[in-house]
């Protein structure tokens, strides 16, 4: 199993070590050509106007994409949730744009900058996991289809899922917990694995075939 990390800038060398843990392949994606034969893309934790505007430089936007709307499944912490999202508040850049949810920036505001919170995860099973939010955004709509998998004593959403898209407003690649990191893995495997993709039904209607 081969998984990307988006490398143009944040926290990327930190996702690099919790995949290396699960004994994941790992390729530092910096241009398009990195992407070739990846089962799935994680987008850090940084600077999501850097990253957006790197994105852009670099040619990578078309690319990643193409690559996650034939399936290729996406995972963004942070910055990288914000990049991902169809619409983002506060970003004033071209990002991905490809999660039906809508994100704030910064949306804790200046005394709450960093802080840390155990999160109940019905997906992960017990026990809580610690989860560590730096100038994060939060999730404030999700439209249908995305799945809330955790949210803020408070209510606020923190993780979403979408099909193949992941999106986490905390950062486990900072924290020991690899439980993240492996579910991740367990999108992309299930992504590669033959048996799993849609099929279509026999007789589903299609004159050509017999
Ligand atoms: N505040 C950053 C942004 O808006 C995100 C911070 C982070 O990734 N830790 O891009």
């Amino acid at each position: 199993m081969k998984l990307g990390v988006l490398a143009l800038q944040g926290d990327f060398a930190e996702h690099g070590s919790a995949l290396r843990r699960l004994d994941v392949e790992v390729v530092e994606v910096r241009l398009p050509r990195h992407l070739e034969g990846l089962s799935g893309l994680i987008i850090p934790g940084g600077e999501s106007t850097t990253i957006s505007r790197l994105l852009r430089e670099y040619g990578l936007l078309a690319p990643i994409r193409e690559r996650v709307q034939r399936g290729m499944p996406l995972m963004g912490t942070c910055a990288g949730a914000i990049v991902m999202a169809k619409t983002a508040i506060g970003l004033h850049q071209e990002n991905l744009g490809l999660m039906d949810i809508t994100v704030r920036r910064n949306a804790f505001g200046r005394q709450v900058d960093s802080f840390e919170a155990d999160l109940e995860i019905p997906a992960l099973g017990a026990p809580p996991l610690h989860a560590v939010f730096i100038r994060a955004p939060t999730i404030e709509t999700v439209q249908p289809g995305v799945e809330v998998l955790a949210r803020l004593a408070d209510g606020t959403v923190v993780a979403a899922r979408q099909g193949h898209l992941l999106a986490l407003v905390f950062h486990p690649e900072l924290t020991a917990d690899p439980r993240f990191h492996a579910y991740f893995l367990r999108m992309a495997e299930q992504a590669t694995t033959p048996g799993q993709e849609p099929v279509v039904a026999a007789g589903s209607g299609d004159p050509s075939r017999p």
